[in-house]
């Protein structure tokens, strides 16, 4: 890690690169995939070398709240062939609780210099959420609170990064009845532009992408509605789902470990929530694209929404909705955000289940008979 404040008069990421013996083979495919994963057309990638090429690293102040470090875990397990060499030189981290060597009041100091000497070059990541009550006391550094920190560090700050769904959305300490008076950092930071990277924890190249994006562009992604990149967020973990064959087939796991679990269908039943969940699981995937958590046998259970934890049992269905086969008598869900998400799945069910009706009427006219699995995917 870097402990002097970042100038423009330091190497660049590929200075860098080279020093640490990566070669140029290994930074250019880096360059390819990292535009891929933003989701840029190929003749950007051009873009990308050009950037980590010639601008300076960015100065970044990480900053953490109440937080568990998961998003820290993910992002420094990022299994891009050189990531670990790449990430930890492209951006100049002068300031992180966790990872910095210095302690105490040389690291306090780190922060308060970048902030007098650095105003409007350095971003802010924030982990981790803010608690309110009784003064800010639940979480506090060298003898400040978290508010207090955030409040001074992020006013100077070019952007905001919110990374995981604490910063983002209050997550687990959010959750009711929330007894620290948790808030995403959007709640206290109010005049500066964050982008919103949730998920617990968020996808590691989904992270080094935020940051490639910023360090590239030097802008902050196109977001969504509430302030996600679309490159990342763009899509249903649903519309892209291995299982949405068995969903439109109507096949679904009904208990843990039933035949249907065995065979990969669709968990839907079993509170699956990639319906209503943005995300890039699906497409990116966790480990450099070993798995997913549906790919592993359970559900999603829609880590990068809003207030998650509150919106009813994981392990329910959650949407009133008819199921193509059973009579369903489900759980309400409390969010309605997420039941508009899901009646749209209703919707697509009912279609189906309207086209297997027609289906039959059709062959008992003409003596033919379709089984669900013909119906896959025709939705
Ligand atoms: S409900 Fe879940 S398991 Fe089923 S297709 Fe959608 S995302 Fe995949
Ligand atoms: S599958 Fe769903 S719950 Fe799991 S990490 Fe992805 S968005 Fe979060």
């Amino acid at each position: 890690m870097t402990r002097t404040p970042a100038t423009s008069s330091q190497p660049t990421t590929y200075e860098l690169l080279q020093r640490h013996g990566v070669s140029r083979r290994s930074f250019l495919e880096f360059c390819a995939s990292a535009a891929a994963v933003m989701g840029l057309d190929y003749s950007e990638v051009e873009r990308v070398v050009q950037a980590l090429e010639t601008k300076p690293r960015i100065p970044v102040l990480w900053l953490h709240g109440l937080e568990c470090t998961c998003c820290s875990e993910s992002f420094l397990r990022s299994s891009h062939p050189i990531a670990q060499d790449l990430i930890l030189n492209m951006i100049s981290l002068d300031y992180d609780e966790t990872l910095q060597a210095a302690a105490g009041d040389q690291a306090e100091q780190i922060r308060r210099d970048m902030i007098a000497n650095h105003p409007g070059e350095y971003v802010v990541a924030v982990e981790g959420n803010v608690p309110t009550k009784d003064g800010g006391v639940y979480c506090t550094i060298a003898g400040e609170t978290f508010q207090h920190i955030l409040e001074e560090t992020a006013e100077h700050a070019r952007f905001v990064i919110a990374w995981g769904s604490c910063a983002t959305n209050g997550c687990v300490q959010a959750a009711k009845p929330n007894p620290t008076g948790a808030v995403p950092i959007h709640k206290i930071i109010k005049n500066k532009p964050i982008v919103k990277v949730p998920g617990c924890p968020p996808i590691a190249e989904v992270m080094t992408g935020v940051l490639t994006h910023v360090l590239t562009f030097d802008r902050l992604p196109e977001l969504d509605r509430i302030g996600r990149p679309k490159a990342f967020y763009g899509q249903r973990l649903h519309d892209k789902c291995y299982r949405r064959s068995f969903f439109d087939a109507g096949q679904f796991v009904e208990h843990w470990d039933d035949e249907g679990a065995k065979k990969g269908w669709c968990l839907y039943k079993m509170g699956c929530r990639g319906p209503t969940t943005y995300n890039s699981c699906s497409t990116v995937m966790w480990n450099g694209g070993v798995s997913w958590p549906i790919g592993s046998g359970h559900g999603c259970i829609g880590c990068s929404e809003e207030n998650f934890w509150d919106n009813g049992p994981f392990y329910s269905r959650t949407a009133d909705v008819p199921v193509p086969g059973i009579n369903s008598t489900p759980e309400k869900i409390g969010m309605v955000a997420a039941a508009a998400a899901a009646a749209g799945a209703a919707a697509h069910l009912g279609t189906l289940m309207i086209k297997r009706a027609r289906g039959s009427k059709a062959a008992e006219g003409d003596g033919s008979a379709a089984s669900a699995g013909d119906e896959g995917g025709q939705a």
